[in-house]
């Protein structure tokens, strides 16, 4: 039986959400794409070379969510010199990109025309990122990645219940477009769960950059195809909605190698993705305040899910989404005051206005220049939507290399355009920037279009270190949620010491701006415990919103799909733990062949 079978099948026998080994282990939002990490790692690869191949098999088997018409962000850790670097492979936006590109008639364009059209592609990045990736630190090919998935598109796979639901739920966009149609609803019939699907189109493209690699993405009739597809398919915008990325744009994207984000928190040393991502900083910015609280001690009020706790995070999401608005974006391209904004005696003052027994006002961004909190421009109304998708994914290799990796095509079936002849979707990431230009009301802009520029991500990919070495891998998907994903497991390992599975299974809370609208998750059964009528009642006596009316259950949200693998340092053992949200899984792996030298 082929192996990619095997692990497959061990994989949907044994339901392994939790395993421990000393060896490798993957853990990845769909079975299929953590048994090709797990062949990867089998054959003698080591993490990152399992990352990218379950990069490419996660663009089969979760084609909604992430693939080579996206972007990602990787942070590796290298067990050898102790170095963690960050792969970026945002998208970017094309030369000929406007601030205004999204305004129409003085208005912003709507979210869900301006995520359909064009205009939205930004420059994809994957294939870029993992090339570099494999060239740094790789010990196989590009081709030697790619195979697993292209088996999986040529030979086909079994529709999981997430995948049936994204095609049955929408919005129109597998829909809008012939090509992507006649894959998920060939002859005008949804596939269902169960169903097999064959990506014919999707292994030939495979299978091109596996055999001419990635030049073969970014230049030639593949990037003509892309050029062609974003330029003419039909929107509902009109010429307005033509998409402006030409084969230029294509020729000279690059992913960047960047330094991670370094931050403490009761001892343990975080490393986190900087910009263009907010995820890093956000993240960081929130523990710093949270620090002066004692999360996790229930003598005092502190516990998991009590008032007081779910308090003083909605507190500090507030303020950490506040200057999040108004200074994060890509800092190639408009100044981030990145130190400024970490700088414990700025987060003193913008933790000092956290009350334990009372909420604040709709808290402002602060002036981390100055280090006082009275400065900044208010927070812009938000004006486009979250959507649940995007995929995180983790592994560790027997020599202790990590990877953990957040990789997008934006909202759930990106731009819903696959490139004709080719069965990729591309993505919708240029609606991250800010669709009317900040500028025009008063703000900085950090956020804004501008030609090359990458839109500002909230993806947190994370690695938890602990004396110097590396003990956990995690992050989500959930748009602006994935930030209070990452902060909610964060503190559930560190503060309420939960196990691995724990922490991703308890209920997460999020607040994404910093007027305070709360949204908790509640609905699955698994999710224990749960955040009770009586907490959320004292939430609303406090003045939090967004949990609906007093005496009745206002947390019904799910979020996020935390996959994470963490290593032991007692006993040097790895285990994984994936998110039962979606269809999580973990593998361990034996190697039956000789090792090779880590990177
Ligand atoms: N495009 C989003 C970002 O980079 C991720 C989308 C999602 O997770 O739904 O922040």
């Amino acid at each position: 039986m082929h192996s990619i079978m095997r692990w497959l099948i061990l994989c949907l026998v044994s339901s392994p959400l939790l395993a421990a080994s000393p060896d490798g282990v993957v853990s990845a939002s769909h079975p299929a794409a953590a048994a090709a990490g797990a062949r990867i790692l089998e054959e003698g690869g080591n993490a990152v070379d399992a990352a990218a191949a379950m990069q490419f098999a996660l663009n089969v088997v979760e084609p909604q969510s992430s693939g080579i018409g996206g972007g990602a962000f990787m942070l590796v850790h290298l067990a050898r010199t102790g170095e963690t670097f960050v792969v970026d492979s945002r998208e970017r936006a094309p030369a000929a990109a406007s601030a205004d590109m999204f305004v129409s008639n003085g208005e912003a364009m709507a979210f869900p025309f301006a995520s359909t059209s064009g205009l939205a592609v930004g420059v994809p990045g994957t294939v870029r990122g993992v090339d570099t990736a494999l060239r740094r630190w790789g010990t196989k090919t590009l081709a030697d990645t790619l195979a697993p998935a292209i088996e999986l598109a040529e030979h086909g796979f079994r529709v999981n219940r997430f995948l049936a639901a994204d095609i049955a739920a929408d919005d129109g966009r597998t829909q809008l477009h012939p090509e992507t149609a006649a894959i998920f609803r060939p002859g005008g019939v949804p596939l269902a769960e169960g169903d097999w699907l064959v990506q014919r189109d999707l292994a030939k493209t495979l299978r091109l950059i596996a055999t001419k690699g990635q030049d073969a993405f970014y230049h030639g009739p593949l990037a003509r195809a892309i050029v062609t597809a974003q330029q003419h398919t039909r929107s509902e915008l009109g010429e307005a909605g033509k998409g402006r990325m030409t084969l230029d744009d294509l020729a000279d994207y690059q992913a960047a190698v960047r330094e991670p984000l370094i931050g403490h928190y009761r001892g343990w040393t975080i490393k986190g993705m900087p910009p263009p991502s907010s995820g890093g900083l956000t993240v960081l910015q929130m523990l710093g305040m949270l620090e002066r609280f004692p999360l996790g001690d229930a003598a005092h009020g502190f516990g998991f899910g009590s008032p007081k706790t779910l308090h003083v995070m909605i507190e500090a999401m507030r303020l950490a989404f506040a200057d999040r608005a108004v200074w994060i974006g890509d800092d190639d391209s408009v100044r981030v005051p990145t130190r400024g904004l970490l700088d414990a005696g700025y987060i003193d003052s913008r933790a000092a206005r956290i009350r334990t027994d009372s909420r604040m006002a709709t808290p402002r961004a602060g002036d981390p220049a100055a280090r006082h909190h009275t400065a900044g421009q208010p927070e812009l109304p938000r004006i486009r939507e979250e959507s649940p998708h995007t995929t995180h994914f983790s592994v560790v290799d027997r020599w202790g290399n990590v990877a953990s990796v957040t990789s997008t095509i934006e909202y759930t079936w990106g731009s819903g355009i696959t490139v004709p002849g080719y069965g990729f979707l591309l993505n919708n990431e240029l609606t991250d920037f800010n669709l009317m230009p900040a500028t025009t009301a008063g703000d900085r802009g950090a956020n804004d279009v501008s030609p090359r520029k990458r839109p500002r991500s909230s993806m947190a990919p994370m690695l938890l270190f602990r004396d110097g070495k590396p003990v956990a891998a995690y992050g989500s998907p959930g748009g602006a949620t994935i930030i209070n994903s990452v902060l909610n497991v964060t503190l559930n390992l560190i503060d309420h010491k939960m196990p691995l599975q724990q922490a991703i299974d308890a209920p997460r809370l999020s607040v994404t701006n910093a007027a305070g609208k709360v949204a908790c998750e509640g609905e699955e059964t698994f999710m224990q415990p749960r955040f009770g009528i009586d907490v959320q009642d004292a939430l609303r006596k406090q003045g939090h919103v967004g949990l609906g009316e007093a005496g009745t259950d206002g947390c019904q949200e799910t979020m996020g799909s935390v996959q994470a693998v963490v290593i032991d340092l007692a006993t040097g053992a790895h285990h994984g733990a994936a998110d039962r949200r979606r269809e999580g899984a973990v593998i361990r792996v034996t190697p039956s062949l000789q090792p090779r030298p880590g990177p």
